[in-house]
């Protein structure tokens, strides 16, 4: 079977002097004054409009990117759909190899990529160093995937014989990807869409250029044909809509908001548009995951997971626990010890090696986390038990945040916040648990604590219904490529599982040819 590259890899660099060494060199070399181009068809190319590309963690321009409109929108679309045939027409093996040399790219990258989120985007060492991990899983499993779905046979009989050829789609397709894993997530979709032979415009987050650009820079390296991939760049209004309505488009693959992947959804569907085809859409949004903790559990072990799973990459996470559902018996224990761990979190600027809880990515996400905490602080419903601090004067901080709930419904246990807060609310019997969740649509991740099997007996079959990826006896976050498909439904999206072999068969196009004997 294959191995997990991803727990093999990983070295934390703020324990090993070398790592940090290494680590802190590329931070150092990082431009601070870069005009970041877009690529299309191979070639940069600039806009009169330029906006400033801010580093969270001090608030100051690491330069600037373009931002695109129409016209840069229709320049990508016909670079893509110009490449289309030519690498739709290459062998999948000779694609694979392409894939390859990319993976050996970005495996000789590692520092410069990591330093590079850690500035753009505010995540520690550590948490780029699993981000990285989990990229090269992509890459790599990603053509494991492929070459097995193309070994797929169908079966003869009846005086027929049949084949399958797993087609690219028709027309182009488009990647819109996060900042949240700005290299994972950020470079898998338009990779996967390639991969599979078709050809992309891609927008990474406006928050996450740096990256974008960094992975258009080893597609060069690793000597993709122009067009495969076109990067543009900026507020997705101006330029996205000419890409959406485009006839010739045939997918979209998007990770971020609700509200955006329902915006391209009514794009997507609206018969206003005339289309050459259905468009695929895969959408991963957001989450407001679960833990639900026993009676019967290690007290300190569930303190960790609860913390691991809420503030990691300041809860800027799909699958962060944004909401802990405690049994009433155990809650005075855990909270001493919540209490405890979360007083020992260091926040500060994500390229310190002490750094545990860098910034948030930007004043709006700033904003909107802020507001929830100060709602809270005039509540007479909640109760913030820790944290609830912020500051914007040097970068965009907010202090890991604990907030007791004392009623049933309630914001705080229904709406996802997107950064370093949790809410936690005490039940006492299992079934008030599950109608909190089942307050809200989203069904991302979940997690159930307890050494009582007979509590796992009953609680496992029901709450795993309630998020495409449910962990026993561990955190909400953390999935890892091939061992846990990451996707959930409801609110949460289409549940395209991404780091799953299935997740290649959205952006191909099946056909079967089937001959009389
Ligand atoms: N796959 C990540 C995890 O399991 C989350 C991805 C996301 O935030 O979109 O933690």
């Amino acid at each position: 079977s294959l191995k997990v590259p991803n727990n093999e890899m990983i070295i934390n660099p703020k324990d090993s002097d070398q790592e940090w060494q290494k680590y802190s060199e590329a931070v150092k070399k990082v431009p601070r004054n870069l005009d970041i181009p877009m690529i299309i068809n191979g070639k940069k190319v600039f806009s009169q409009n330029k906006v400033k590309n801010l580093n969270p963690s001090n608030g100051e321009a690491i330069g600037s990117y373009q931002q695109a409109d129409a016209t840069h929108s229709q320049l990508a679309i016909d670079a893509a759909l110009n490449a289309k045939e030519k690498w739709a027409s290459l062998s999948p093996a000779t694609r694979i190899q392409k894939f390859r040399d990319l993976e050996n790219i970005l495996l000789k990258w590692k520092y410069e990529l990591c330093a590079v989120s850690s500035v753009e985007c505010g995540y520690n060492s550590y948490e780029t160093y699993v981000e990285w991990a989990e990229l090269m899983d992509f890459v790599r499993f990603n053509n494991y995937f492929y070459a097995d779905i193309l070994s797929e046979q169908l079966g003869d009989g009846w005086g027929e014989t049949n084949q399958i050829q797993m087609r690219p789609l028709k027309g182009f397709t488009c990647a819109v990807t996060p900042f949240n894993f700005p290299q994972a997530i950020g470079y898998n979709l338009p990779l996967v869409m390639a991969l599979t032979g078709n050809t992309v415009v891609w927008k990474p987050s406006d928050d996450a250029v740096m990256s974008g650009y960094m992975l258009m820079l080893a597609l060069d390296e690793a000597g993709f044909p122009p067009g495969v991939i076109n990067m543009i760049t900026g507020d997705g209004k101006p330029c996205l809509p000419t890409v959406l309505t485009h006839p010739e488009l045939t997918a979209v693959n998007f990770t971020g908001s609700f509200q955006t992947a329902r915006a391209f959804g009514n794009y997507l569907y609206n018969t206003e548009y005339p289309r050459a085809n259905f468009p695929r859409y895969v959408a991963e949004t957001g989450g407001k995951d679960f833990l639900v903790a026993d009676s019967d559990i290690d007290v300190i072990d569930t303190a960790r997971c609860i913390i691991q799973g809420a503030f990691g990459r300041s809860g800027q996470k799909c699958s962060a626990n944004s909401v802990a559902l405690i049994h009433e018996t155990i809650w005075p224990e855990l909270r001493s010890a919540l209490l405890k761990e979360t007083d020992s979190l260091i926040v500060c600027n994500a390229i310190e090696r002490k750094c545990d809880v860098g910034p948030v990515i930007n004043e709006r996400q700033f904003n909107k986390i802020t507001s929830y905490i100060d709602r809270a602080k005039n509540d007479k419903n909640c109760k913030i038990i820790a944290g609830g601090t912020y500051e914007k004067n040097n970068g965009f901080y907010v202090s890991p945040t604990i907030i007791e709930v004392y009623v049933d419904k309630h914001e705080l246990l229904s709406e996802e916040i997107f950064g370093p807060v949790i809410a936690v609310r005490t039940y006492k019997k299992f079934e008030d648990a599950v109608s909190i969740i089942q307050q809200h649509n989203y069904r991302l991740t979940g997690s159930v604590i307890s050494k009582n099997e007979n509590f796992l007996e009953q609680a496992v079959p029901v709450l795993s219904q309630l998020a495409g990826n449910f962990y026993v006896n561990r955190k909400t976050t953390g999935a890892i490529v091939n061992m846990q498909p990451f996707g959930g439904d409801g609110a949460s999206g289409t549940n395209g599982k991404a780091g799953g072999k299935w997740y290649l068969l959205n952006f191909i196009s099946q056909g079967t040819i089937t001959r009389r004997n």
